[in-house]
């Protein structure tokens, strides 16, 4: 009796550990000493912390230059109307250049161990957005980073170009205006909503789940906020900007 009453604990642990929400660091580990948001650095810091993924944002230049930088301006300067040349020399506050895709991926191929949460930004021109999916594909392909990368947009276009491209890759769309059983239905595979759009939807949770289609909350940073959906077993993934913290608090719960 005893051993099968210790083979169901070992077997809840196990499973309790399996679904444990995921950490990812939003813009990387950047809210420390010597880092700054989308940097190399940044990237490395959350993988050191241990840290499920790292997001990450993605520009393509006017000469089709792949850049790793939040804003579609960087310094009064159009990323998309702009050739590469114009941005090249732009500095982080943490003194890095500005990276481009590749020394990025080329930094995150060394990281075996953390997934690279690969937000494709919206661009104004449409033809523009296609061009940088279609680059950032290929590039993913010719780094063999295929199973390493998780795509993420605010524009359905965007993931739909990608799923198209990659049918096998994970995609979650981020603007929050579609339930999982339409997201399903278009073949991507998740949800990663502001974290208000559940607290309005909070079906869109159950859905989810019966659909298969995994959920990923952003920006999360308040503890309270984060303690919450830490503990909600419908949750997959967390978007912080405050990775440690959240770490604390899934270590307490654990206890
Ligand atoms: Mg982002």
């Amino acid at each position: 009796m005893k051993r099968v009453f210790f083979t169901f604990i070992v077997l809840f642990s196990a499973l309790v550990a399996f679904a444990q929400v995921k950490v990812v660091a939003h813009r990387g580990y950047w809210d420390v000493e010597g880092s700054a948001q989308n940097s190399i650095r940044a990237l490395e810091l959350a993988a050191e912390i241990g840290c499920y993924g790292s997001e990450f944002d993605v520009h393509i230049t006017s000469d089709g230059v792949l850049v790793v930088n939040h804003d579609g301006t960087i310094n009064g300067i159009e990323i998309e109307d702009n050739p590469y040349s114009a941005i090249k020399d732009v500095k982080l506050k943490n003194g890095e250049f500005l990276p481009t895709l590749e020394q990025y991926l080329e930094c995150g191929s060394k990281l075996p161990n953390i997934q690279l949460i690969f937000e494709v930004k919206g661009h104004k021109l449409p033809e523009n957005e296609d061009r940088c999916v279609d680059a950032s594909v290929e590039m993913v392909k010719s780094m063999g980073l295929e199973q390493r990368v998780e795509w993420i947009s605010f524009s359905m276009r965007v993931c739909e170009r990608v799923h198209q491209l990659l049918p096998e890759a994970k995609v979650a769309y981020l603007s929050g205006n579609e339930s999982p059983l339409s997201i399903k239905e278009r073949g991507l595979t998740g949800i990663d909503y502001h974290l208000d759009v559940y607290k309005n939807h909070d079906e869109w949770l159950d859905e989810a789940h019966q659909n298969e289609v995994e959920v990923d909350v952003w920006t999360v940073d308040g503890e309270e906020d984060l303690t919450r959906f830490a503990n909600d077993a419908r949750i997959d993934l967390i978007t912080t900007n405050k990775p440690v913290l959240l770490q604390k608090i899934l270590s307490e719960k654990n206890q």
